[in-house]
């Protein structure tokens, strides 16, 4: 595992804060780009995660995400992701900070992880182990991938983190609508490289998230080919109705068809869960990263 020097934190630049208790920072990056992660104050007991971001821009170009309107600029430093997480507390003050036990990091930010694998791996790892930002171990880490099922494999070997896999659509023609960059058979070999990481990595939990985009993904059809397709998985299903990013030919589902997905979809062995939206009014949940 190769040093990651983590004493230069990436520069803050601008902080908004949401009116439900969300922080957005946007930082600047070592090549004077502009890089965006998310602190948000969870439940009880107390927790903070940080949802952190790997790349500025992204190549995976997912049409219901602003941070996919722009193909990678830059793939961030080992420094700079783990930066994040020795940043992040701080930049609460007293009153939001007080009371939290512990810290989760998501790495659902701004790009794909697995595109930079290296320095994600080796960022997550000085983490773990110097238990930044309150992270207690790997099993506190969590990372979103759209599908690179060979990194999966891989990652399986590396650390035990929990992955979040953006599968969307079980149809991977359909799917091909709003991930363009997977082929239509892809989605076979990401349910297979998830049930390998749970069988082998033992400690990874895997979840499957679903953004649900009006006409396209929050049919009831879709949710029971989902079920149908994840019945082996028996993993939790996030659903996470597609925020308005503004302009583009995708809108966030009607509420009726959200019902009705989550409905057709709880026919399989999964648990469903809702996701609520955070820091929508600072344009700081899913999808909604630009910098
Ligand atoms: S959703 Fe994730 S993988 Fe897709 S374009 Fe946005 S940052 Fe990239």
């Amino acid at each position: 595992m190769g040093y990651v020097g983590v004493r230069i934190a990436p520069c803050v630049l601008c902080k908004l804060l949401s009116t439900d208790g969300t922080l957005k920072a946007s930082c600047k990056t070592s090549r004077g780009l502009c890089l965006e992660s998310v602190l948000m104050p969870m439940g009880w007991p107390r927790s903070l995660t940080l949802c952190a971001s790997t790349q500025v821009g992204c190549a995976v170009r997912c049409r219901f995400c602003a941070t996919g309107r722009r193909s990678c600029a830059q793939s961030l430093s080992g420094s700079e992701i783990a930066g994040q997480a020795l940043r992040a507390s701080s930049m609460l003050g007293p009153a939001l900070r007080n009371g939290v036990t512990y810290g989760r990091i998501v790495l659902m930010g701004m790009g794909e992880p697995m595109l930079n694998y290296g320095a994600m791996v080796r960022a997550m790892a000085v983490v773990a182990a110097c238990g930044l930002h309150g992270v207690r171990s790997a099993r506190d880490i969590t990372v979103s991938t759209s599908g690179i099922a060979p990194a999966l494999y891989r990652l399986c070997r590396d650390m035990p983190v929990a992955i979040a896999l953006s599968l969307h659509l079980h149809d991977g023609l359909a799917r091909r609508l709003l991930v363009p960059c997977f082929s239509s058979a892809a989605v076979l070999s990401m349910v297979d490289s998830c049930f390998y990481y749970l069988r082998v990595g033992g400690a990874g939990r895997v979840t499957v998230e679903s953004c649900l985009v009006r006409d396209i993904s929050d049919r009831p059809s879709q949710a029971n080919g989902m079920a149908r397709s994840l019945a082996r998985l028996a993993c939790m299903v996030n659903l996470i109705p597609m925020n308005s990013i503004g302009g583009g030919v995708y809108s966030p589902p009607r509420c009726r068809c959200t019902a009705g997905f989550a409905l057709a979809a709880a026919q399989g062995r999964s648990a469903i869960v809702p996701r609520i939206p955070r820091g929508l009014d600072v344009r700081a949940s899913c999808g909604q990263l630009r910098a």
